[in-house]
């Protein structure tokens, strides 16, 4: 369950790419943060009651941890900065409760907004301090029966999923006899990357198949994810390489020229493409597509999932569309 993902053929820019679609893993459980949670799928946490998370209440991470602990008997409580009113208006209304952060609270999950104003909160400046400031409170409480996840899965435990992944393509490359592939996806965190790549040079160890992992940033520059990627791997010949197109993008931020490229992109192939990081990972693909990183190998661009958080940026897409037909 959860693995075995397909790869499925595409022409792209007169190009053939393969696309692994860990979008249909499993309905429920989906993407790249089915990948990174797979090791508490796979183990057994018999004394865990309670998993603590954090991150944006629009984040595929709260659903995919709102589904584990659904599945494993567990109550989660995921803290975020902010709760924004149009977020909570997603859960009222009728028409449009098919949000992460909607699908989530019918999982069961507690959605928590730190109160900043409270004191024991006065010296922390991120989402993270706050946590730290609460752990003691939920070690003192539940003892050994709480897991604490960081946000977005950046942690050890991606490794097994990842493991998992690596494994699938590597597999796949030598029933298709592809032996020359890149791999490419855009990062949040670079945890899935790095993690990816990491685990191709180990289980390849024999070198028979050349394979590479090649990324974007989409949250941060380059600096932040090369830190990141330093944090969870030391030997930096394990790293992913990092492309861009030219531009840099602001995480969440919507850029009319990338949501034409999805579009062209899920009209040309059929294949519907996650809205936040996909657009940047599709549009720095482009880019390269015929500079030697991509050009004369196989290139197999991740699906990492993420489609249900589509409703809300196509909302948001066709207000910004809306606005700027005025405008004209
Ligand atoms: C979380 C996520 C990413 C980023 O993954 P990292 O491991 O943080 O780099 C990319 N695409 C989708 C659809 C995601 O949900």
């Amino acid at each position: 369950m959860f693995t075995n993902s397909p790869t499925q053929s595409i022409t792209l820019w007169d190009k053939q790419i393969f696309v692994k679609r860990d979008d249909l893993l499993d309905t429920h459980f989906s993407g790249n943060k089915a990948r990174k949670f797979y090791h508490f799928l796979v183990n057994d946490f018999p004394h865990i009651k309670y998993i603590v998370g954090s991150g944006s209440a629009q984040a595929n991470s709260l659903y995919s941890l709102s589904v584990l602990a659904k599945i494993n008997g567990w109550q989660l409580d995921y803290y975020v900065s902010h709760i924004s009113e149009q977020v909570k208006s997603q859960y009222t209304s009728s028409t449009a409760s098919q949000t992460n952060y909607a699908k989530s609270l019918e999982n069961g999950a507690n959605v928590l907004a730190i109160d900043w104003q409270r004191q024991q909160f006065s010296d922390c400046e991120h989402l993270d301090d706050a946590i730290e400031v609460l752990k003691p409170q939920y070690i003192e409480r539940y003892g050994d029966k709480v897991l604490f996840v960081p946000e977005g899965g950046r942690c050890e435990f991606a490794k097994t999923g990842l493991k998992q992944l690596a494994a699938e393509v590597l597999e796949w490359s030598k029933a298709t006899k592809q032996n020359d592939v890149v791999v490419f996806l855009p990062s949040g965190t670079g945890t899935t990357a790095v993690y990816l790549n990491q685990q191709l040079a180990l289980l390849n160890a024999s070198n028979d198949i050349k394979v590479q992992v090649a990324t974007c940033c989409t949250v941060g520059d380059e600096s932040y994810l090369t830190a990141q990627f330093s944090q969870l791997v030391d030997d930096v010949h394990l790293h992913p390489i990092i492309l861009n197109d030219g531009n840099k993008y602001h995480f969440g931020k919507l850029y009319l020229p990338l949501y034409q490229l999805w579009q062209e992109v899920q009209q040309s192939t059929g294949v519907e493409f996650d809205l936040l990081y996909d657009p940047i990972g599709l549009s720095v693909l482009k880019h390269h597509l015929n500079n030697p990183i991509f050009a004369d190998k196989t290139v197999l661009y991740l699906h990492q999932g993420g489609l249900i958080g589509n409703q809300s940026m196509l909302k948001r897409y066709q207000r910004k569309l809306a606005k700027t037909n005025v405008r004209k």
